[in-house]
């Protein structure tokens, strides 16, 4: 299963807001399959996120939601729709 299956629809659709919103701050492709990123957090501290496409649940984000619990958090999706668009927009329609 892929980020998007594993997330909550409240997740994307908050991630869906954070990409329109340009939360992420920068980001950059690790491996083929994987991205980090660094995204603003709603109340100071930028969160330092992780995403494997390949292996979703190796995915980490340093926020409240998703810390070591091995979920898929709205930053994660943020860094996701942000290096590849088209996934936002498939989402959409
Ligand atoms: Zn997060």
């Amino acid at each position: 299963m892929g980020l998007l299956e594993l997330a909550s629809g409240n997740s994307i659709w908050r991630g869906i807001d954070y990409f329109n919103k340009k939360k992420v701050i920068s980001w950059e492709k690790v491996t083929q399959d994987s991205y980090s990123g660094i995204v603003a957090g709603s109340s100071g501290e930028p969160y330092a996120v992780y995403i494997d496409k390949q292996h979703p649940r190796k995915s980490t984000c340093n926020c409240a939601f998703a810390n070591e619990r091995r979920v898929i958090c709205k930053h994660m999706l943020a860094v996701l729709f942000t290096a590849e668009p088209n996934v936002a927009e498939d989402f959409l329609k």
